[in-house]
């Protein structure tokens, strides 16, 4: 660029490469003034309602209903009518077919979803379009092979299903985790009832379009969306399994709620992971890696590399290859298609990483922030990093979930193992080597359920998820993600 600047003196190259505006157009999307709850495949009104809005402008969206208990009783009951009428006795090649159609309308529809997904959650549009849709749309195609071959799935066991299974999934990616949750409890021939975040329902609501379109049969999908009471209400309910995604205290609770129930529980919660280089591992990819495990979806992401771990020789290098990589990052509009880092996705998480980032100032730890404006209105935070702390500090054991990443270093592999592992919870980690040997022996010591090498964040419906210690418990992808929706011989239908 230096150069480049200096012959700009000469001849009339740029001096500086800045991108022009390139908003995707919002008028794909067609929003309703009200929404209410999808339930037996009819919307119905709830009486109550609140606004749900776009993060990145605060504009109110829509109006959203707050299912009542009452509403969340009715949408069992549809569940269960379905599951006993018919869903549940289909063969398997006849539901994979409803998955099948459920997949090429997502992907016939992805630039719809993909706008509405980040005016509603404030990610941006490149990766709504290039992770979240794909990915949504892979699940149910993958499922839907699944779903004729149960028996080869799972050999000698006799699988049937489970039952009703309630749904409750968070915001960070909306319609994906709606892909996780839903595609393998149909492929499994289960009926849902679904609590999509109180900040993020709009791509759920879009998606019972989805369900009508593939002719899918009334009350095997209910939707009902509402802030956290209507959650505990679907706990509550006579469901069969509850599968929840998200914060270590709410699951908590509901695993506390569900103890003695016979219900199924599987829990996807929070995270701390480690991403670990070592000096042996090509930087500039690392870099990458680090970028992408931290400030991707704005680090609202429960697997994301919020702790980085440097070997000592080469921590220099890395941190300042790290601070030149962020400086080129683009805060803004989620909806700009050259956007990499969007909007925080509520003032109440806002205010969250505000805190932690000011803990971790107060506790001594060194903070450095690449130049940015960031616009007025909306909630923003700008991508994060933190030097010199030590495991001890809050920035270093508690999730922020926000673009804010604490850097530690240790010098062999048994300390950045022990130190990785100093965390009560275990979703995933990063290892960066050239050595495989080195990799294999990280894997093994690492107490975490993923364990990426030489690289970050990839998902793919085939390989399963989930966590160990507080990061909690189950799979889901893969022919593991089945399982949990399943009941087998000599176990009782409901709570197998
Ligand atoms: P929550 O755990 O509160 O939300 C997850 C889902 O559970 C939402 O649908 C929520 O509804 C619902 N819920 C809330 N309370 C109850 C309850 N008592 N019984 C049943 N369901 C309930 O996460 P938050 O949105 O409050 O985020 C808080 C923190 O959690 C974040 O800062 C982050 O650290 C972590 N988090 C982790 C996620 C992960 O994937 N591991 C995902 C999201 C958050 P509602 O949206 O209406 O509150």
């Amino acid at each position: 660029m230096t150069e480049l600047s200096k012959r700009g003196e000469r001849s009339p190259v740029p001096a500086e490469w800045t991108y022009a505006p390139a908003p995707e157009s919002r008028d794909i999307v067609r929003l309703r003034e009200r929404y209410g709850l999808y339930v037996g495949g009819e919307w119905l009104e709830a009486a109550e309602t609140y606004s749900t809005v776009s993060p990145s402008t605060e504009e109110t969206l829509a109006e959203v209903g707050q299912a009542s208990d009452a509403d969340v009783l009715r949408a069992v009951d549809s569940a269960r009518g379905a599951f006993e009428n018919g869903w549940s006795s289909l063969p398997g090649s006849e539901r994979a077919k409803y998955l099948f159609r459920i997949a090429r309308i997502l992907q016939e529809r992805s630039r719809e979803f993909a706008v509405l997904e980040s005016l509603n959650g404030g990610k941006p549009i490149k990766e709504s379009r290039d992770v979240d849709l794909p990915l949504a749309a892979a699940h149910f195609f993958y499922y839907a092979g699944w779903a004729d071959k149960l028996e080869y799935a799972f050999p000698n066991r006799t699988p049937r299903p489970v039952g009703v299974a309630g749904q409750i999934i968070p915001w960070n990616f909306p319609l994906l985790m709606l892909a996780w949750k839903l595609a393998p409890a149909l492929a499994a021939g289960n009926t849902v009832v679904l609590k999509p975040a109180e900040t993020t329902p709009l791509t759920a609501l879009l998606f019972c379009d989805v369900v009508r379109q593939a002719e899918l049969p009334a009350g095997v999908v209910n939707i009902v969306t509402g802030d956290g009471r209507t959650g505990a209400a679907l706990v509550d309910a006579a469901v069969d399994k509850i599968a929840f995604t998200g914060s270590t205290e709410v699951g908590k609770a509901i695993q506390r709620r569900l103890a003695g129930s016979g219900k199924k529980l599987t829990l996807e919660l929070g995270g701390k992971a480690a991403n670990i280089i070592f000096d042996d591992a090509a930087l500039d990819q690392a870099v990458e890696g680090i970028v992408n495990g931290i400030y991707f979806n704005q680090g609202h992401v429960c697997c994301a590399g919020s702790r980085l771990f440097v070997q000592e020789s080469i921590a220099e290098p890395v941190i300042e290859k790290l601070k030149r990589r962020m400086a080129t990052l683009r805060v803004g509009d989620p909806l700009d298609k050259n956007t990499d880092v969007g909007a925080i996705n509520s003032r109440a998480q806002l205010e969250k990483i505000e805190e932690l980032v000011a803990s971790g100032r107060d506790e001594g730890a060194e903070v450095y922030q690449p130049p940015c404006r960031l616009p007025e209105k909306g909630y923003w935070f700008a991508p994060t990093v933190f030097t010199n702390v030590a495991q001890s500090y809050r920035i270093a054991q508690e999730e922020i979930f926000g673009p804010v990443l604490s850097v530690l270093t240790f010098r062999t592999p048994e300390e950045a193992v022990e130190k990785a592992n100093n965390t009560p919870y275990g979703l995933s980690a990063g290892v960066w080597t050239e050595k495989g040997s080195r990799i294999l022996w990280m894997a093994e010591r690492l107490r975490a359920g993923v364990v990426w090498a030489n690289t970050y964040n990839r998902f793919d419906p085939a390989s399963p998820f989930g966590g160990y210690k507080e990061s909690g418990f189950g799979r889901e992808g893969g022919r593991h993600g089945l399982e949990p929706y399943l009941a087998f011989d000599g176990a009782e239908t409901r709570g197998g």
